[in-house]
């Protein structure tokens, strides 16, 4: 027999070339490129052994039979043992993130091998596979057919597999998987049928180029221009951790500081800034355990060790307590921090990530510089949340969310002349669940956005069905919440359900707070102009809390400003306050605008804010809230 050796040689270049590259680049190593590493490494010894073997078979006698022996035993088990292990990698790829191996899996993969083993392994005492006479001629043994027949047969089962797993491949890595089986099984064909001809080695290494770049591609789970890995690296690290049950911890960083600058500086320069601080974390962390995860927040896998956390804490505290540069720029930035321990905090994946999502999200909303940690208070505080957004889900599904109404009393008519929509919550599984608690929920998830828009149609059909300006009524107030006023379309629609329901935009007044103003300027502005345009009125709601300032009473074409509770309460209790008040009232009267006290709970403060020159007023003193039917009937003695 002499055997054409050239697609061997070049076999052995591809795929020690794939090898070179593979281990250059920063990879996040898991039990599935575990799989892969050996897939590469079995073969790049079948290449070896295939052109060894074949140069002393083309040159029989050069060798003792015992050594060729030896050496196509070796050749054999490679090239058998290759294919259960290609099995074994698609196995991983197709179970995701759960790596666990069943039963059924281990005997899909490794029970073949074993009688595959045994075939070779026994050869040079029964010349199954092939044997070597006196003069050291190669021949082919009985079974030589049956190792090519279980290893066509292992191909069909890995297409078999890619078929019943393709939804949690990707359409790519489903065509890339069955044209490394078609490959294989056509060479096999190729050499069963021209002996001398050996071509399977080199497809195999165009194949596994293939998976390489379409399956191990690290590129996938690391973001380039940041060089850090992106957040499918994190799972895919934390899928590694979490098999081996080892505790580590993870720091979430939210940086704070740079969505504004996006406006400022620009896209770009901006990225630049991320790289410096990825550089920055890299710096600290070491570059294979550092994630981009999300726009502006960085996570950071380190030992589990309070020794470890701390100095992690410090130099991330030292380094953000002095400003970046950009082209010569001083930019200061925050990193609050939120600390997740494995396994105390969260035992899944699943859980890991969503509790540093969550911990990451309360850090950045949370006071200058606070740690987070997923202690007992967070987690309760999870669990509540999830419990009120899956009783928000069942009331906008069963539509049994009700709006409430409070009277806004005139103190020149005497009388009530507007109203403002409070948004109720039937009582859930959990007891009574206040707008309050609820709200910021809503706005977290989104789901503001629908219920937003029930309670305006609701206010809408209300006040055309009971002809409610018959009753004294000239216009009901409506809570806008920070999303809603981000929505470009907001006032395109909500001016068309006014209209669905022939309702006067003058009989709306939108109330939107101060924080709404601030983080929603350009947008709420457009939405603002375009419904003040058509007659809608819009309050500043809380007036007095937060960051209040004069500037937003100017910017924006308010009509009415709301006082808020507590700072009508405050008045009450202390001089200065009082003293505050007066003042702003004052101001607000020279500005032209309405004046509506909230929180109005005794005679005496109406008194006293009748004397300072509020207007309307809104409180438990005339009404609490009640529902629509109670409203009305409040209403008709309102007017007899
Ligand atoms: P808010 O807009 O400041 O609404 C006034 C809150 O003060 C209401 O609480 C009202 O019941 C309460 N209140 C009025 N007068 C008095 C009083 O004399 N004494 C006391 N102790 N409380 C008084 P409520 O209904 O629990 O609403 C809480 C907050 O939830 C609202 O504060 C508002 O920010 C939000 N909210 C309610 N409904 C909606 C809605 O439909 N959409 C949006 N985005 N937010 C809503
Ligand atoms: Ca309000
Ligand atoms: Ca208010």
């Amino acid at each position: 027999m002499n055997f054409i050796v050239h697609y061997d040689i070049a076999a052995l270049i591809l795929t020690a070339t794939i090898l070179v590259h593979y281990y250059l680049k920063d990879r996040i190593y898991t039990k599935t490129s575990g799989m892969f590493r050996l897939l590469i490494w079995i073969h790049l010894v079948a290449c070896l052994f295939d052109l060894g073997t074949a140069v002393m078979i083309n040159n029989a006698g050069f060798l003792p039979n015992w050594l060729q022996y030896l050496l196509n035993v070796i050749y054999c088990i490679a090239v058998y043992g290759r294919t259960p292990i290609y099995l074994g990698y698609l196995v991983c790829v197709t179970k995701g993130i759960n790596t666990k191996w069943d039963k059924r899996d281990h005997i899909t993969v490794w029970g073949l091998l074993l009688i595959e083993m045994i075939i070779i392994v026994t050869t040079p005492v029964t010349g199954f596979v092939f044997s070597f006479d006196s003069a050291g001629q190669y021949h082919h043994g009985p079974m030589f057919d049956v190792l090519y027949g279980i290893t066509i047969f292992y191909y069909l089962v890995a297409a078999v597999r890619t078929v019943k797993y393709r939804a949690t491949l990707k359409k790519t890595q489903v065509t890339t998987v069955h044209i490394y089986t078609a490959m294989n099984i056509v060479a096999i064909l190729v050499e069963m049928i021209s002996n001398h001809f050996l071509v399977a080695q080199f497809v195999a290494s165009l194949a596994i180029l293939l998976i390489y770049f379409s399956l191990e591609n690290p590129e996938d789970y690391s973001d380039k221009k940041l060089a850090v890995f992106n957040r499918d690296g994190l799972v895919l690290r934390l899928t590694g951790m979490v098999d081996k049950k080892k505790g580590f911890r993870i720091m979430g960083v939210p940086v704070q500081g740079l969505k504004y600058l996006n406006d400022t500086i620009g896209v770009d320069n901006n990225v630049l800034l991320l790289k410096e601080i990825a550089e920055f974390f890299c710096h600290i962390g070491g570059v294979k355990n550092v994630f981009h995860v999300s726009n502006f927040g960085f996570a950071i896998i380190y030992k589990n060790d309070v020794f470890a956390e701390d100095c992690l804490i410090d130099a991330i505290r030292q380094r953000f307590e002095k400003p970046f540069y950009l082209n010569n720029m001083e930019i200061s930035l925050e990193a609050p921090m939120a600390v997740v321990h494995y396994p105390e905090d969260a035992e899944t994946i699943e859980n890991l990530i969503d509790l540093l999502d969550y911990a990451m999200n309360e850090a950045a909303h949370g006071e200058d510089h606070v740690i987070v940690r997923a202690n007992e208070d967070l987690l309760n505080k999870k669990r509540r949340e999830g419990q009120v957004l899956r009783a928000m889900k069942t009331a906008l599904r069963e539509q049994t969310f009700q709006v409430f109404y409070q009277p806004i009393y005139s103190v020149e008519e005497k009388r009530y002349t507007a109203a403002e929509a409070l948004i109720r919550m039937p009582n859930t599984e959990i007891g009574f669940i206040g707008p309050d608690e609820f709200i910021p929920i809503a706005e977290k998830n989104g789901m503001i956005l629908e219920i937003g828009e029930f309670v305006f149609r609701t206010v809408c059909e209300f006040m055309v069905k009971e002809q409610i300006w018959e009753k004294g009524i000239e216009n009901i107030h409506v809570n806008l919440s920070v999303v809603q006023c981000m929505q470009e379309k907001l006032a395109q629609n909500f001016l068309d359900i006014m209209e669905g329901y022939e309702l006067p935009c003058s009989r709306i007044n939108l109330e939107v707070t101060e924080t709404a103003a601030v983080v929603s300027s350009e947008c709420l502005s457009a939405n603002m102009n375009k419904l003040v345009a058509n007659g809608v009125r819009f309050a500043l709601d809380d007036y007095g809390t937060g960051f209040s300032n004069a500037t937003s009473l100017i910017e924006y074409p308010y009509n009415t400003i709301k006082i808020d509770k507590g700072v009508v309460w405050a008045a009450m209790e202390n001089e200065n306050a009082m003293k505050v008040l007066t003042h702003s009232v004052a101001m607000i009267k020279s500005l032209d605008m309405n004046i509506v006290a909230e929180g109005v709970e005794t005679l005496e403060q109406a008194n006293e804010l009748t004397n300072m020159g509020c207007d309307y007023f809104q409180g438990y003193y005339y009404s609490k809230p009640v529902n629509a039917e109670d409203f009305v009937s409040l209403l008709d003695k309102n007017c007899a």
